[in-house]
């Protein structure tokens, strides 16, 4: 009898393995052609799923028809060539079937006895991440959520380092009562690095703010004293404008004095794999710690941020826990490296989308989109509108005009459906940010999406 009940398990198992692939499958096919946000209908239909808690089993087969039906046509079709909002990747299909493979496997990552492909793969991801960007060959680091995750778990580190100096051991006696550090940020810094700052412990408004500039880069002729008690936090892209910060000229000045460096490079920091930006990242490899995302401009689908740390012992420091049941070993074990014990094994999908790619495919897709965000400022340029920064990477701000205007035109943008835009405020200015980040986007789809945007654009401006 249980024999029997294992095997109808199994054949169940696959038959709705089989249905899910292929509901991924038409998905796939479709994500070029379908509007890129949701309808409003699909989003409505969403109430449905508000029932209680359902007393009783429900079929597995029904249960994945019912997440294609209602689920499906509720997405935002990040995958398909249109959308280009925040900075949103997609995913490569070596990727995305290495997800279908990972969570056949069902791994936890924390550690090696757990799961020695996880842990191997890691450890191949974090060398191919730091080669493809140019950081040095020591360094040590954590794959984590997202680029928030890996600023707080290089900014805990730095933490560490900085109060060991003082000789203030922070892991054992926490931060009330330590040595002041002193924080230093660029003007136009990123939310969620603020955000990373007060998880810390050092507060969002507990920082010294350095002027930037009309790109958004720090001055670095503006920067306060530093110390060997600084942490001076820099941006490889930012995410309005794609400027990169002057790090040949920070990290100097934070070399001669001792401070530590940290880079949120969430997406620019991958512009290092193209010689043709090298006169923007340079520098950058100078610093002693780095926070990025694999989810956005490599697209390897979420979630899949990436903590590097030069220091890989203030890392193990700072994120090692001792328990009688985990016995150190002269290998790397993933969950001293990150903030998160049990973990999917998300160096899988790295893994794949980096092998897919190669270099030169990595460097191509960086190129492709950068020439994508050229296209799309020329195009409106042409179309008498107004792209508001330098576009230097693959991001573009534009205006339509009074703020009012900028925001209706944004609105009807997104409910048009050809492409995805966001909103957001550049130094006082209204705008739309247009994030070419996905490998998917081609010269037809900008065009396509340029068309549109310039026909809402003229519709409201004669409202
Ligand atoms: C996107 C972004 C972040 C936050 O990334 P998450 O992965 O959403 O946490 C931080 N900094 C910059 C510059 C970004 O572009």
């Amino acid at each position: 009898m249980a024999t029997d009940t294992a095997v109808g398990a199994q054949s169940k198992s696959e038959e709705v393995l089989s249905l899910a692939a292929d509901k991924a499958r038409s998905y796939v096919r479709g994500a070029g052609e379908r509007r890129v946000g949701p309808s409003e209908a699909a989003v409505i239909a969403l109430a449905e799923l508000h029932e209680p808690f359902p007393l009783s089993p429900c079929d597995a087969m029904a249960v994945i028809k019912r997440l294609d039906e209602i689920g499906s046509a509720a997405t935002v079709a990040t995958t398909g060539g249109r959308y280009f909002g925040f900075v949103n990747g997609g995913m490569v299909p070596a990727a995305l079937a290495a997800n279908w493979l990972a969570g056949a496997w069902n791994q936890n990552a924390a550690l090696r006895v757990m799961s020695p492909i996880a842990a191997e793969l890691e450890e191949v991801v974090l060398r191919w991440v730091c080669e493809a960007l140019g950081l040095p060959p020591e360094c040590s680091g954590g794959l984590v959520t997202c680029a928030t995750m890996a600023n707080f778990t290089a900014l805990v580190t730095a933490r560490h380092a900085l109060l060991a100096r003082s000789g203030w051991d922070v892991v054992a006696d926490g931060v009330f009562g330590a040595p002041p550090i002193e924080v230093v940020v660029g003007g136009e810094v990123h939310a969620s690095m603020l955000k990373a700052l007060s998880l810390a412990g050092f507060g969002r408004k507990r920082v010294t703010i350095v002027e930037a500039d009309g790109q958004g880069r720090i001055r670095a002729d503006k920067l306060p004293r530093l110390s060997d008690q600084t942490i001076v936090c820099i941006q490889a892209g930012n995410v309005n404008t794609g400027a990169f910060d002057p790090a040949v000229e920070v990290c100097k000045a934070a070399r001669e004095q001792g401070a530590w460096v940290h880079v949120d490079g969430a997406f620019g920091l991958w512009a290092r794999i193209s010689p043709k930006y090298e006169h923007l990242t340079q520098g950058f490899d100078q610093a002693d710690s780095w926070a990025t995302d694999a989810h956005k401009w490599p697209n390897v689908g979420y979630d899949s941020g990436i903590a590097i740390v030069r220091d890989g012992s203030a890392l193990r420091a700072s994120m090692g826990i001792t328990a009688a049941y985990l016995e150190p070993g002269s290998l790397r074990e993933p969950m001293h490296h990150t903030p998160e014990a049990s973990r999917r094994a998300r160096g899988v999908e790295s893994w794949a989308a980096l092998k897919s790619l190669g270099r030169s495919g990595l460097r191509a897709l960086i190129e492709r989109t950068c020439a994508h965000a050229q296209r799309f400022a020329q195009g409106l340029k042409e179309g008498g509108l107004e792209v508001l920064n330098d576009v230097v990477i693959n991001q573009v701000l534009v205006s339509f005009g009074r703020p009012e205007v900028t925001r209706e035109v944004i609105r009807r943008i997104q409910e048009d459906g050809t492409c995805w835009c966001g909103g957001t405020v550049w130094q006082g200015k209204t705008a739309m940010r247009i994030s070419v980040s996905s490998w998917a986007t081609t010269e037809t789809d900008v065009d396509r999406s340029l068309q549109a945007i310039i026909r809402i654009a003229n519709h409201c401006r004669s409202m």
